[in-house]
């Protein structure tokens, strides 16, 4: 094993790290087990190439720690975990189905500790195979999709948001700018066109932003307009690092509230919004709708009407985190982590 290795499983806070070398591809399956206070320690598998293996390990040991953090903080009876099938070159299309039998069995040891879903770099297809040699996925026939779900929650936590920073949930004349009309920001801008919001559009495809746009009624601007276009909200809905030193100080916005995963570069942007009066909501949380769904459906004991208004709690969480930093004066980030830690200290 690599110092490096070494070194990071020697200083992880986590519960453990279940790792195999797979000999046939040279790649390394890590399963990083990060806390199981709450349940069944539930994240997503990622699949793709990593210049060593201790970058695969690092990834799967901040994304394990990231799904404790958004389950705990939207109150949800999950433990945080996450696999990486670290990869050493890219596989031949005949190397994949045996390698995800062979990730499937080593998921199936665990008996259960460990449940997972959909990441970069597996598809619904990926995951049947592995639900085929165990039971512990989550996602399946029906349930292809967590856009929508995703959105639904986005847009249960845009509305809370408005509410923090206009005082009302009502979206009525409200604008709003998605960033990124895929598979998450479409149904999101169908959503908010029908409670009445003005809709500003932007991809990195410009016909399909003109497609929705012409579908939900609304304008559209290019991508290098984003940051500086005035709107009540914005809702990045694309890719990560987008609020940073550069963008924050030219955001026309009051509030912030998207799916994209790691909308911040960095934490101390959290502060930076925060001192300038822009309200943003984390995006661990607004962006919990999809895993939530797809964890409820596997369970399999709730309607679909019931996982949606399950899904609508995330703003009933976010509005208790926003509270909260709104009485200390302090980021929604600072809050959302002080929430966590008190989760999870009081089981
Ligand atoms: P997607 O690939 O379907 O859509 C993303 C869209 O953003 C694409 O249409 C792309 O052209 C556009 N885009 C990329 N860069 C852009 C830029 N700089 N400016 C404007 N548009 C740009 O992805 P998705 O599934 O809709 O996910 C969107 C974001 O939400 C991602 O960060 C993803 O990690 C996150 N997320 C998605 C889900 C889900 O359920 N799909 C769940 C949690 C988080």
């Amino acid at each position: 094993m690599t110092d490096e290795l070494v070194r990071l499983i020697q200083e992880w806070d986590g519960q453990g790290v279940y790792m195999k070398y797979d000999k046939p591809t040279g790649a390394w399956f890590f399963i990083a087990l990060h806390d199981p206070t709450l349940g069944i320690m539930a994240g997503g598998c990622r699949m793709k190439v990593y210049p060593t293996p201790a970058d695969g390990l690092r990834d799967a040991m901040r994304l394990g720690r990231g799904m404790t953090h958004k389950w705990a903080a939207i109150d949800f009876h999950y433990g945080g975990g996450k696999s990486v099938l670290a990869l050493s070159r890219p596989i031949e299309d005949s190397e994949r189905e045996p390698l995800l039998r062979r990730f499937g069995r080593m998921l199936k040891s665990l008996n259960g500790a460990y449940a997972t879903g959909v990441d970069l770099g597996v598809t619904p297809e990926d995951m049947a195979i592995l639900r085929d040699e165990g039971e512990y996925v989550f996602g399946g026939k029906g349930h292809e999709d967590p856009g929508p779900y995703t959105a639904l929650g986005v847009f249960s936590c845009i509305k809370t948001t408005a509410r923090h920073a206009f005082g009302t949930a009502d979206l009525a004349g409200r604008s709003v700018l998605i960033q990124g009309v895929g598979d998450v920001g479409e149904p999101l801008a169908k959503m908010l066109a029908e409670a009445g919001a003005t809709l500003i559009l932007s991809d990195l495809d410009p016909q399909r932003a003109a497609r929705v746009a012409k579908e939900v009624g609304g304008t559209t601007i290019d991508p290098d307009r984003v940051a500086d276009t005035p709107c009540d909200i914005l809702a990045p809905c694309a890719i990560g690092a987008t609020l940073n030193k550069q963008t924050i100080p030219s955001l026309n916005c009051r509030a912030i509230a998207g799916s994209a995963n790691n909308q911040l570069e960095e934490d101390a942007d959290a502060e930076r919004l925060h001192e300038r009066g822009i309200l943003y909501a984390p995006d661990y949380i607004v962006n919990a709708g999809g895993a939530m769904a797809f964890a409820l459906f596997h369970e399999g004991k709730l309607t679909d009407a019931e996982v949606e208004a399950r899904i609508n709690g995330i703003g009933d969480s976010l509005d208790r985190i926003l509270g909260e930093a709104k009485e200390r004066n302090e980021s929604p980030l600072n809050a959302a982590i002080k929430r966590v830690e008190q989760v999870l200290g009081h089981h």
